[in-house]
């Protein structure tokens, strides 16, 4: 087991040979795959730290057979200014991949997952949450995929982590993301949204540690039992999932996280911030479902994600009978 840093070279005014030191932990039993284990890929999501950290103090080497690499804050400058994006070069980690080894600080730290922390990997887990500006039912996540068998292998994983909800997920902005550049190579790879606001709750950060362990069973690299509950399968079919503010105002919620929506139903309004004796814009749900996200703050501004609505399914896809030739 070690428990080190990776360094990464930044020149500044206070530190002329100075250097980001981002926290990593790697354990190794046996032989095996390698999971790899990410938290604060955005600084503002706080589920994914805690349950790294626990976990890097508490996993038993001799109950594995190969190996985890736990990276809790991955964008370790947006973590420790509590930020999405980088407070260095304002890029968002995960629209920067695969990076640049030439690039800013955070496409540089892009660059390094890309090239020497992902190939070595068997599973990923990328942990996220709403962060500051997003709230989301708690939900592990895989998506649709040209490869059917690797998509099948995420789904898989995503069901094992047994959040209280696996979503099929379908990305507003896949380019650039870490999901994407994992399935692309090949990688097994899970997400999540297991709550949002800028903070975490204590149910949050047991489904963020149930789940991590329950990943490392089914990648046959812990020796545990998986503790299975209960998970609603959800599906995103279409864009029409998303309702965007199309106004600056405030922001009334009609409906809650985890509430029935029907095509058609008023989810929110939409108050002027300077003036009273006006009536509010109306927002309805654009298809029938469950709703898994929302805006986080009082106000809202025009092009701000508000409503996240999914669709209750049976079960994720699963691998073609035929292997593709
Ligand atoms: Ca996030």
């Amino acid at each position: 087991m070690h428990h080190g840093f990776l360094r990464l070279p930044h020149s500044t005014d206070e530190s002329a040979w100075g250097a980001i030191m981002i926290p990593i932990t790697v354990i190794q039993n046996g032989r095996g795959p390698t999971a790899l284990l990410t938290g604060g890929n955005h600084g503002d999501e706080y589920e994914g730290p805690v349950a790294l950290q626990d976990l890097a103090v508490t996993l038993r080497p001799e109950r594995l057979a190969g190996r985890v690499i736990i990276v809790p804050a991955v964008n370790y400058p947006a973590f420790r200014a509590g930020t999405r994006t980088s407070p260095v070069d304002g890029v968002n980690l995960n629209r920067a991949f695969p990076g640049a080894s030439d690039g800013s600080v955070t496409q540089k730290i892009a660059d390094y997952v890309y090239r020497s922390l992902l190939p070595e990997a068997d599973v990923v887990l990328d942990f996220h949450s709403g962060g500051k500006t997003l709230d989301f039912v708690p939900f592990a996540a895989a998506h649709i995929q040209h490869d059917k068998v690797n998509e099948a292998a995420c789904f898989a994983a995503m069901t094992a982590f047994n959040a209280p909800f696996s979503v099929q997920l379908l990305e507003l902005d896949p380019k650039g993301m870490f999901d994407t550049a994992a399935e692309d190579m090949g990688k097994t790879f899970v997400s999540t949204e297991l709550g949002g606001g800028g903070s975490a709750t204590a149910r949050s950060i047991a489904i963020a540690k149930k789940g991590v362990r329950n990943l490392l069973v089914h990648a046959d690299i812990l020796d545990d039992a998986l503790a299975t509950d209960r998970s609603q399968h959800l599906a995103m079919p279409g864009d029409d999932c998303y309702v965007i503010c199309e106004n600056d105002g405030l922001f009334e919620p009609m409906v809650d996280l985890e509430f029935p929506v029907r095509e058609g139903q008023p989810i929110a309004r939409i108050w002027p911030l300077d003036r009273t004796g006006q009536a509010p814009l109306e927002y309805v749900a654009k298809r029938d479902g469950l709703v898994i996200g929302r805006h986080f703050p009082g106000r809202i501004y025009m092009g701000d994600c508000m409503m996240v609505v999914a669709t209750p399914s049976e079960n994720p896809p699963s691998a073609p009978s035929e292997p593709k030739r």
